[in-house]
């Protein structure tokens, strides 16, 4: 009932990110409409009826259809190369949503020790709370992995590369686990995207995405997604959808589809910028250590080279040389830009300088942070599409000061 649109085989992500969706409405617009409407009218009672049941495909009620939150859900499952995708309210939305949907009590997780803080504490804190059990391990280390795999394991989580420490998992190694076991493999694909990155080549079951990140990609919206085959998600996730309501909005959904179209230039410019700034970084005499993928000097580069498709992302941290006071430090230059945005977030045109201790997190404690490599010196750099010379001389300002 819901149509679909065809391509012929082999169309390009880069054709897909800007024409897959729905149809255009009667009145033929080129740009997506906005479908802000909560409920849809139904021809007659019965019609209603078999729609509310599942057995006739239509929208029916924005909680869990919208054709602007289809939109977003087609185009962002063609560019991971999924059958299916859910979109949510948020990244963290899509993180309860799958394990609502895919978890018990007496069930057991194995989770990255670096992935995003507040996914940590979801797991380790709510959904321990109802007795799903946890075992956090190295990113890197896959015997590890093997190791805590226990006869109720039901899924792996990982984040790759993580946020703010740039680690990268061997998504292939993971997956062979998760399947050994019986158990699902989610990849949490917010630091690389579609356009870099996508999980499923490599066996991985999920692929989670925050949309507030690149997606959006201009800071606007809050938004997330589950991709995955179209069977698991319509067995597991829309169910919880209905019931639970981490809804993606309409709008939303259409500020998010619109950022799919230009998703593929963004992050590749944005990446060449960044791995720029790495490379000065790693030169400077106030910086101990940068973390990013496409640094030679990268413990897993090869590996981020083979799954990211050559490239590192837009993503980086460093730490500056402190001494004692780290944090001071980090917070001196951190202070002295005049450029890049003091904020939380990433992914963003805009470069975003944070410092990931006292914010993204700031609600670990100092073991848990310890064991993310998350040290008080860290300043992480969401980098944008500044000329990247701009961006340099704003970090520079406040680095020359540290190594004076
Ligand atoms: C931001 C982020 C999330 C959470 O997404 P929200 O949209 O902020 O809820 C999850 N994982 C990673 C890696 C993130 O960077």
């Amino acid at each position: 009932m819901i149509p679909k649109k065809s391509f012929p085989p082999g169309t390009h992500l880069d054709t897909l990110a800007v024409r897959e969706g729905l149809p255009p409405s009667p009145w033929g617009e080129n740009s997506e409409a906005i479908f802000l409407t909560s409920c849809f009218v139904h021809p007659d009672a019965a019609t209603a009826a078999r729609r509310f049941a599942n057995e006739e495909d239509a929208f029916v009620y924005s909680r869990f259809s919208n054709p602007n939150v289809t939109i977003m859900e087609r185009r962002l499952a063609a560019l991971e190369g999924t059958s299916g995708c859910i979109g949510t309210s948020s990244g963290m939305g899509a993180i309860l949503l799958m394990f609502m949907g895919l978890l018990k009590a007496g069930d057991h997780v194995i989770c990255s020790r670096s992935v995003f803080g507040a996914t940590i504490k979801l797991l380790q804190g709510e959904f321990g709370k109802f007795g799903v059990e946890s075992t956090f391990v190295s990113q890197t280390d896959v015997a590890e992995w093997k190791d805590a795999v226990r006869p109720n394991t039901k899924l792996l989580f990982a984040e790759t590369p993580t946020n703010p420490t740039c680690e990268v998992c061997d998504i292939q190694a993971l997956a062979d686990i998760a399947h050994e076991a019986g158990a699902l493999l989610a990849v949490d694909n917010c630091l690389c995207s579609p356009a870099l990155q996508q999980p499923v080549k490599f066996g991985a079951d999920i692929v989670m995405h925050s949309g507030t990140k690149f997606l959006d990609g201009q800071g606007r919206v809050n938004a997330g997604a589950l991709c995955a085959d179209e069977a698991l998600i319509n067995e597991k996730f829309v169910p919880v959808m209905r019931s639970a309501g981490m809804s993606l909005s309409p709008f939303n959904a259409w500020v998010v589809a619109k950022g799919l179209e230009t998703l593929g230039v963004r992050v590749m410019a944005q990446s060449v910028n960044a791995l720029a700034l790495a490379q000065w970084l790693e030169a400077h005499p106030a910086v101990e250590r940068v973390y990013h993928p496409g640094l030679a000097s990268h413990p897993q580069h090869e590996l981020a080279m083979r799954q990211q498709n050559g490239v590192g992302g837009a993503v980086l941290s460093f730490d500056v040389k402190g001494g004692l006071d780290a944090r001071k430090a980090a917070f001196a230059v951190i202070d002295a830009t005049r450029l890049c945005s003091i904020a939380a977030n990433f992914g963003d045109v805009r470069s975003i300088i944070t410092h990931p201790a006292s914010t993204t997190h700031g609600r670990l404690t100092e073991a848990q942070r310890q064991a993310a490599g998350i040290g008080q010196g860290m300043i992480r750099l969401g980098v944008g599409l500044e000329h990247v010379d701009d961006i340099r001389a704003d970090l520079d300002r406040g680095l020359s000061g540290l190594s004076r």
